[in-house]
């Protein structure tokens, strides 16, 4: 019995399903999940000492590859002063700097500890400002697992929001109202129906939880032109994209300007880090200027902060960001040549340090209908035969992949060697 079989079979006992969020259990792809011992560079290495070639990075932060000196030592030298004060300190004010600066459409920043709490909480502040109840949302994006965000589409666009699982108050969920991702139609239909009533649209700017879907032309800057004619609160998330799609985010990547941005995963460098912020006239409705609650015992933990400012400080040296960008490309268009090299229906989407493979004849894929056509069995396989040749790929098919700095050509090479024998397999 592998090492990793045994940890996840002693995991089963204590911890739910053995993982300690879902994706992680490898049940899409099926199999026993790889229990990880350490990372470095473009490299996780598991129990067994099996080494692989990491496109997941720990789901997005790992940007600069995995134990970046620059992060370690920040995390180091914060380390003696001691772990959290519950109590302002400089270095949340040189990260709310650093945030500001590369994200200009950000006036105030508040920092929390997730992804999750940052869309929540950025969607409290939208009803509270607006005094309003209902939001839009988008079929396939996630925005973390608050119960707000936790629903999916009625049989229509039009139709009030229903909870996606148990444990979510139908009450709860009806003010949700989800439209079709790059249809904007959907979303004006949406709007003519509750002219006054929709407190915020959250949007993913490229879609990175149903694989890879980036917006159609004009797609973002009509929801901006929608929010503002309604007086509606548009965010941007940017918990996946925000400093990877580009440095300044997604938002800068396609020039549009949110009101209130969502982000998480890069900006605390692999520590737990989120973030939301804004118009400073918004932002100042939240405490303890504003009447809305929002507050956490470890936001802005020193730890964390030292780790995103090296993160985000590396991250923004010259080069970093084209160079991330064509690591992408030439990761995604080689899967593509190989993969019609052996007649494996293939479409490959990507935007700067993101991509995404979908098994199908579609020439794009733009929405969640049109994911869900496309053969996850084959996702399946194909990931598992790049496993086996070490190669880690996000365990399900919808879930983008993430390139880092420290993936190098060599990196790539070994990375399409693999999947040229993998596509060779799928074709018999
Ligand atoms: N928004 C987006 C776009 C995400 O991709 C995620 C997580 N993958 C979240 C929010 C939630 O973030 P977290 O898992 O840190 O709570």
């Amino acid at each position: 019995m592998s090492n990793s079989t045994a940890l996840f079979n002693r995991a089963q006992q204590v911890i739910p399903g053995g993982v300690n969020s879902p994706v992680r259990a490898f049940k899409g792809v099926g199999g026993t999940p790889v229990f990880i011992q350490k990372a470095a560079g473009a490299y996780i290495t598991d129990t067994d000492g099996k080494q692989y070639i990491d496109y997941v990075g720990s789901w997005g932060p790992m940007v600069l590859g995995h134990n970046h000196p620059a992060i370690i030592d920040a995390v180091l030298q914060a380390v003696p002063n001691g772990l959290s004060f519950g109590a302002p300190t400089e270095g949340e004010i040189t990260l709310a700097e650093l945030v500001c600066k590369l994200i200009p459409s950000i006036e105030l920043v508040r920092m929390v500890s997730s992804g999750t709490e940052a869309t929540m909480s950025a969607i409290r502040l939208a009803r509270g400002y607006t005094q309003r109840d209902k939001i839009i949302k988008f079929e396939g994006c996630y925005h973390g697992h608050s119960d707000s965000l936790l629903v999916k589409a009625g049989s229509g666009a039009l139709t009030l929001g229903q909870p996606s699982g148990p444990g979510v108050p139908a009450d709860f969920a009806k003010h949700t109202l989800t439209c079709t991702y790059n249809d904007l139609d959907s979303v004006k239909r949406v709007f003519e129906q509750y002219p006054d009533e929709i407190a915020c649209l959250i949007v993913e700017p490229v879609a990175g939880n149903m694989n890879c879907i980036p917006p159609k032309a004009g797609f973002l800057q009509g929801l901006r032109d929608l929010c503002t004619q309604y007086g509606t609160v548009f965010i941007i998330d940017e918990v996946m994209t925000g400093f990877r799609v580009a440095l300044g985010g997604a938002q800068s990547y396609y020039g549009v300007t949110p009101d209130l941005t969502c982000l998480g995963k890069i900006i605390g460098g692999g520590m737990p880090v989120g973030a939301f912020g804004g118009k400073r006239e918004i932002m100042e409705y939240i405490a303890p200027t504003g009447p809305v609650y929002q507050a956490g015992t470890l936001s802005g933990n020193p730890i964390a902060m030292a780790a995103g400012l090296a993160c985000l400080t590396e991250l923004s040296k010259a080069g970093n960001e084209e160079k991330l960008a064509a690591q992408t490309k030439k990761l995604a268009t080689g899967l593509k040549a190989l993969a019609d090299k052996h007649s494996v229906p293939l479409c490959v989407q990507y935007v700067g340090g993101m991509f995404g493979l979908f098994f199908t004849e579609q020439q794009e894929v733009n929405n969640f209908q049109q994911v869900m056509q496309c053969d996850a069995a084959k996702f399946n396989k194909f990931f598992h035969l790049m496993l086996e040749q070490g190669v880690y790929l996000a365990p399900s098919a919808f879930e983008a992949g993430f390139m880092s700095l420290a993936h190098s050509d060599k990196d790539i090479d070994r990375t399409l060697d693999a999947a040229d024998k993998a596509f060779a397999a799928l074709a018999k």
